[in-house]
């Protein structure tokens, strides 16, 4: 007998949020092979905030798991952008109307709650496999069964896996990517954005004492603290028990480091420089940070890639496309990604290697171009967001006042907050598109 494509055996490389999202949306398409392999020994939980925007909700309620995720979030009522040196408002954006709008509210969360989320989803799936502490490499063959080598970190032997569908979905630093390129002959270095972050959560029992900054951590604020090649964004994660900093600023630390890690400890002398001349209350915030607690992250994006498809393997997530955080998109697309592979593999007619390579460009022609637009327009808001002194900023400020002058309403600077923006990136339902376009465009390909 023939055998189903839900008898495919699926591999994915990399457990973070595009893995899992692959790995549950395939279970629940009826998929009933598939081994996920991760690196660390746990999912890692990183200590920082997230936006979970309302597409992203979208995918994660059409796959069951949004409910207790939404559960520990907070709702965003709307954002302010304010001069980082005074903290002058220079716009305020109701976002109240995204909910009536795109069917979900606009939340906050912890990245724990969210990968939690998704792994408590996983869990409850016999047809996923996880396979912690294994570090996949050496990706040699791309079809028609596609292999890499897997090695468990505690010790044990490597061994050599084989599957009928790999999804390198790991992560900027992809292995799966550098194999496809380099046997594509394509030269995709990683690109420096001379951009880094520090990531810093606050508990509220820190500032217990200090009214102002509690009335930050109650409110259902975005706030973005801005200044010449820096910024901060900030909101309450957590039930509001917990205020979520993430800080963009100048990559000084890591310029002279190589590839190796994207993340340190920072100093925390070094991130209150960065914000000297922030606000006091700014500096308050920053100085509750415990030292030793510092976190900084490298911010790297790459060229968009002329493919994200060899033979029976796919990219996901960062591995294609990593996005800078100003319009606080990419592990959203990620989870777009994941919920778009399972919907085209589950249209697969049968199993030969050629459908499964056309399947997986469906998932590239529905994902790759809106995932680069918005790689793109991450990269504009950040630039506009961090004018210095000049025509640039005098016109970006411009159009800060008129927003202000009319109530919010009209083109915002800070693409996040756009409601044009937010139409093409919240409006667009990636299953049901995947759904409605996938015999169309399997017959093209
Ligand atoms: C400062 C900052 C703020 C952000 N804020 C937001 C936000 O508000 N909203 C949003 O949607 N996105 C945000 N993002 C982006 C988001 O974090 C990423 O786009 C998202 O996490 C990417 O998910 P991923 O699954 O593709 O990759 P990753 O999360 O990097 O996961 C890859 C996984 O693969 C594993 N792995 C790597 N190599 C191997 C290997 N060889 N073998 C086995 N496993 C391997 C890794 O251990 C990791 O678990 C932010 C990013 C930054 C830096």
């Amino acid at each position: 007998m023939a055998k189903a494509p839900q008898d495919l055996q699926i591999a994915i490389l990399g457990a973070g949020m595009g893995g899992l999202t692959c790995a549950l949306a395939l279970a629940q398409r009826g998929f009933k092979n598939i081994d996920v392999y991760e690196n660390a020994h746990d999912l890692g939980f990183v200590g920082a905030g997230i936006q979970l925007a309302p597409n992203m909700a979208r995918v994660l309620d059409g796959l069951g798991v949004w409910k207790p995720i939404e559960a520990e979030a907070v709702n965003i009522g709307d954002t302010s952008v304010r001069v980082g040196a005074d903290n002058s408002e220079l716009a305020h954006v109701e976002l109240g109307y995204i909910k009536e709008t795109y069917g979900y509210r606009h939340m906050v969360g912890h990245r724990s709650s969210l990968a939690n989320g998704l792994y408590q989803g996983c869990l409850k799936e016999s047809a996923i496999k996880f396979h912690f502490a294994t570090t996949a490499s050496a990706v040699e063959s791309f079809g028609p069964r596609p292999t890499f080598t897997a090695t468990p970190r505690d010790g044990g032997s490597p061994y050599k896996v084989e599957c009928d569908i790999l999804l390198g979905a790991d992560g900027i630093k992809s292995e799966t990517r550098q194999a496809m390129m380099k046997l594509l002959d394509v030269n995709t270095g990683v690109k420096d954005t001379n951009q880094a972050a520090y990531r810093i959560m606050i508990h509220k029992d820190q500032i217990k004492d200090d009214p102002e900054l509690l009335a930050l951590i109650n409110s259902t604020t975005v706030t973005r603290w801005i200044g010449e090649k820096r910024h901060i964004i900030a909101y309450a994660v957590s039930n509001n028990t917990i205020y979520n900093l993430s800080t963009t600023q100048p990559d000084t630390n890591f310029a002279a480091a190589t590839n190796a890690t994207y993340t340190t400890k920072g100093d925390k002398k070094a991130m209150l420089n960065v914000f000297a001349d922030f606000c006091p209350m700014v500096q308050r915030l920053l100085d509750y940070v415990p030292e030793g607690e510092v976190c900084e992250w490298k911010l790297r994006v790459h060229d968009p890639l002329p493919t994200w498809i060899h033979k029976s393997v796919a990219l996901v997530g960062d591995a294609c496309h990593p996005t800078l955080p100003h319009l606080a998109q990419g592990a959203a697309q990620a989870i777009e990604d994941g919920a778009v592979i399972a919907v085209a593999l589950s249209r697969l007619p049968d199993t030969t290697p050629e459908s499964i390579n056309k399947a997986l460009r469906v998932y590239e022609k529905v994902r790759k171009e809106r995932a680069e637009t918005l790689v793109e327009m991450a990269a504009a808001s950040g630039r506009a967001l961090h004018l210095g002194d000049g025509a640039a900023k005098a016109e970006r400020d411009r159009q800060f006042a008129e927003l202000k002058a009319k109530g919010g309403k009209g083109p915002v600077p800070d693409k996040w907050a756009d409601a044009d923006v937010q139409r093409n990136i919240y409006g667009f339902d990636c299953t049901k598109v995947t759904e409605e376009q996938f015999d169309e465009l399997f017959s093209q390909m």
